[in-house]
């Protein structure tokens, strides 16, 4: 199968760790008979230096004639000062609406052997899927920053919700649970906020508009809640469904979960078939360019568009096992090292080709 891939290395680690997640999509594609083109695009940081904005034209143009999108990261001090639609985060925003990309999945496995690196001391099975909205709530609603009638520096985001925009991701969350365990707990803060009290209620109606839902175990948890859920009890979760802003902040506090945001893949989704995948963290310009940054979220994520984008779930799985059998092996990038545990501290480039030679 030919398929052609747009990739944004983007800013800091995003380079190291594409590059390290391409070189395992080509042993992949060797030995499955497949062909992957990629086609390398700018977006963040690196894109404001070369063309004075975070999204190029002809990224967004490259990314909707690809069949998946592959994004490392961006960010980074340099450009912490611009103005916010000059900022590299505008370019994520921006593609992620330009592509419609309104369902991100994040999963959170615990792999067997980095028990250790886990922060809980029993963390028991955990494996679960946060399914968050993407493109609605607060990081795309009006705001404005401003001196008030009294001089005062005032500020402010508003949180809107329109019902098709919380049914077609609770969709996407039941579609996911059918084929998992079947248990849904839907997170909002409907104790406070409207915008929390659509969402539940429009929950609930897509729940009861269809015989078959009828299997799913479905419950409504308040944020503040599930924050604390989720280190107390993190195996009582399947699949959750949240908002843009709180399904950020879980899925960080998640992360911790798994031993390193660097273990921590993701897809966006949209309606039409689009799909981006990148790792659930950022830049990390405190180890950019010293080869110490963990790519397996960007390789799992890789693996993520080959099952999810191109139906590749074999060619998926190997990327997975491959995965596992090198953390079994004892092989550790310095997030998940712990010393005197037996592993051997390795870079990014020696994670990439020992996940490559598993292959
Ligand atoms: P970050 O995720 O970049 O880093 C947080 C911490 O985790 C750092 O100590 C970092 O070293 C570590 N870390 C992250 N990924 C790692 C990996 N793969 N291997 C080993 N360690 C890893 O978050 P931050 O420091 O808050 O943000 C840095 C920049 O990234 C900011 O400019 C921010 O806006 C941007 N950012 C971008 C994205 C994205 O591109 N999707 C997401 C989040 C943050």
């Amino acid at each position: 199968m030919i398929k052609n891939i747009a990739v944004i290395s983007g800013d800091g680690i995003g380079t190291e760790i594409v590059r390290e997640a391409v070189k395992v999509l080509n042993k992949t594609a060797a030995k499955y008979n497949h062909e992957f083109r990629y086609t390398d695009v700018l977006m963040g940081g690196v894109a404001i230096d070369e063309t004075g904005v975070p999204l190029p034209e002809e990224t967004v143009k490259v990314c909707k004639a690809s069949d998946a999108v592959l994004l490392g990261a961006v960010g980074g001090p340099k450009w912490d000062k611009g103005a916010g639609h000059l900022r590299p985060e505008a370019g994520l925003l921006g593609i992620r609406a330009a592509l419609d990309l309104f369902a991100n999945l994040r999963p959170v496995k615990l792999f067997d052997v980095l028990a250790d690196a886990c922060v809980l001391k029993n963390p028991g099975n955990i494996d679960l899927v946060i399914v968050r909205e993407l493109i609605g709530g607060a990081y795309f609603g009006k705001r404005r920053t401003y001196a008030d009638e009294k001089g005062a520096r005032a500020a402010y985001d508003t949180m809107l919700y329109r019902d098709w925009e919380i049914e077609r991701i609770v969709k996407v969350a039941f579609r996911l649970a059918m084929k998992r365990s079947g248990n849904v707990v839907s997170v909002d803060k409907a104790n406070v906020l409207d915008s929390s009290r659509l969402w539940r209620e429009v929950v609930w109606e897509v729940y009861n508009s269809s015989e078959d839902y009828k299997g799913i175990m479905l419950s409504d948890m308040l944020v503040d809640n599930a924050a604390m859920q989720l280190v107390r009890a993190p195996g009582q979760f399947d699949v959750i469904v949240t908002e843009n802003l709180f399904g950020d902040i879980l899925s960080d506090e998640a992360s911790v979960l798994t031993g390193s945001l660097g273990m921590l893949p993701s897809a966006s989704l949209s309606e039409t078939g689009a799909g981006m995948y990148e790792p659930c963290h950022g830049s990390a310009p405190d180890i950019a360019g010293q080869d110490k940054a963990n790519p397996l979220a960007m390789i799992l994520s890789a693996a993520m568009m080959l099952r999810l984008s191109f139906d590749m779930d074999e060619e998926a799985g190997d990327i997975e096992s491959a995965v596992e059998r090198v953390l079994a092996k004892g092989l550790r990038t310095g997030d998940i090292y712990r010393r005197h545990d037996g592993t051997r501290l390795a870079g990014c480039t020696e994670m990439g080709d020992a996940v490559t030679a598993e292959i």
